[in-house]
């Protein structure tokens, strides 16, 4: 058959191969100049730093086969994810730690006493948090609350905690050890050359054809018996019904001599700072040697037309739009939405690898029970 892949980020890769290798024809487009989408690396000409172009990404996974599946395109070296935070005049390690706590308020506890602390800061007249704001009160009191959460999902989310449901601050997020391991999976690295060549290596299939630059038109589809659509949901129906609403970022990048902060990533939790953080990358990878420096202010802001769509906002207006999106794609004939955009969720690289996989294998089963392949690789809702 000859399949349509619409974006060549991983979604789109992963399938293309699954599907090359089943004996598929497969061409890839992608509107943008590169392949990977936003998981995209290159080298700054001037430094030679690989640079994360659509902000920072690490690699984390407790699916072994995802693991297995990205060793197999490239070599993957051991990184672990150290966040600081700049906030109130201070640096702070991140998640939360003992460290943080001790540091923080000037103590020297123990686990048990900084947790029996904590509890005892810990607004325990909500009984049951509704919001944001409610649960974090209630997980940590109003001091660290100040510090770490409210300045900066203000920042990242444009609006206050106390508008954002409960349910985003899930678990308690605070480690009464001195862990600051951003992550808990079992695998986390860094591929050696960035993940572009990763993406690369997926593609290179005889069976694949990458075509860059070329945005989707609606008569390509009818050139093909299938189409993959990783591209925004509501943009394969024109926006018809509206937009679905993402957050957007904006990176002001600036170029600095040797080290400029230390880390990889500093976030920046105060109100009156007008960025979320700031990335270093040659910290991405610290096997290489570089004297320049490439940094990243990022700012977060709505998205509008012409910005690239990063987090889905999925708050209630946005999921009675998406409802009404979901029903307009069940009466599409020959298309299946994947990927972070397709299905519109936040999506870690390796989830949508697991997801890439299993789109392809529904299909190829759908194909050969002469069924109609699944409308998408994952339920939105
Ligand atoms: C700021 C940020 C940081 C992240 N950090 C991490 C991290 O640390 N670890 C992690 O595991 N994950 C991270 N992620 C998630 C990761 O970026 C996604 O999992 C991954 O990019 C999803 O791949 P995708 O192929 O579904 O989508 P994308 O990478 O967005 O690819 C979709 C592609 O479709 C193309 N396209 C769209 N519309 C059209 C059209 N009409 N015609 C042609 N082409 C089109 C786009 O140009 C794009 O290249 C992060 C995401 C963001 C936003």
């Amino acid at each position: 058959m000859r399949i349509l892949l619409v974006g060549a980020g991983l979604s789109g890769a992963v399938i293309a191969r699954a599907l090359a290798e089943a004996g598929h024809r497969a061409t890839v487009i992608d509107a943008r100049a590169h392949i990977a989408g936003n998981c995209h690396t290159e080298r700054d000409a001037e430094t030679g730093v690989l640079v994360h172009v659509y902000g920072p990404h690490i690699f984390h996974t407790d699916d072994e086969g995802v693991w297995a599946y990205v060793n197999r395109h490239a070599r993957f070296r051991p990184y672990r994810n150290r966040v600081k935070s700049t906030a109130q005049g201070a640096v702070y390690s991140l998640p939360i730690n003992l460290h943080t706590i001790n540091q923080f308020f000037g103590r020297t506890m123990r686990p048990d006493e900084a947790r029996r602390f904590i509890e005892a800061q810990a607004d325990t007249s909500i009984a049951d948090p509704r919001t944001f704001e409610e649960q974090a009160l209630r997980f940590v009191g109003p001091d660290l609350y100040r510090a770490f959460f409210k300045g900066y999902t203000e920042k990242q989310w444009g609006c206050s905690p106390a508008d954002l449901p409960a349910s985003i601050l899930k678990r308690l997020p605070v480690r009464f050890n001195y862990d600051d391991n951003y992550f808990f999976h079992r695998f986390q690295g860094m591929p050696e050359d960035g993940y572009t060549p990763v993406v690369a290596s997926i593609l290179d299939h005889p069976g694949i054809d990458v075509h860059l630059d070329t945005p989707f038109v609606s008569d390509m589809a009818a050139r093909h018996d299938h189409v993959f659509w990783s591209g925004p949901l509501d943009g394969y129906f024109g926006y018809d019904l509206g937009r679905l609403g993402y957050r957007s970022l904006t990176f002001e990048r600036f170029r600095a001599t040797g080290d400029w902060q230390g880390c990889a990533v500093m976030n920046y939790g105060d109100p009156d700072v007008p960025f979320t953080r700031i990335t270093e990358h040659k910290h991405f990878a610290p096997w290489e040697t570089h004297e320049g420096s490439v940094l990243y202010r990022e700012y977060s802001k709505a998205c509008g037309a012409d910005d690239t769509p990063y987090y889905p906002i999925r708050l209630v207006r946005e999921k009675a739009l998406l409802s009404q999106y979901v029903a307009r794609a069940a009466g599409t004939g020959n298309v299946t939405f994947v990927g972070r955009l397709g299905t519109y969720r936040y999506l870690d690289m390796d989830v949508t690898i697991r997801e890439a996989l299993n789109a392809a294998d529904a299909f190829l089963h759908a194909v050969q029970a002469n069924a109609r392949p699944p409308v998408f690789s994952a339920d939105p809702a």
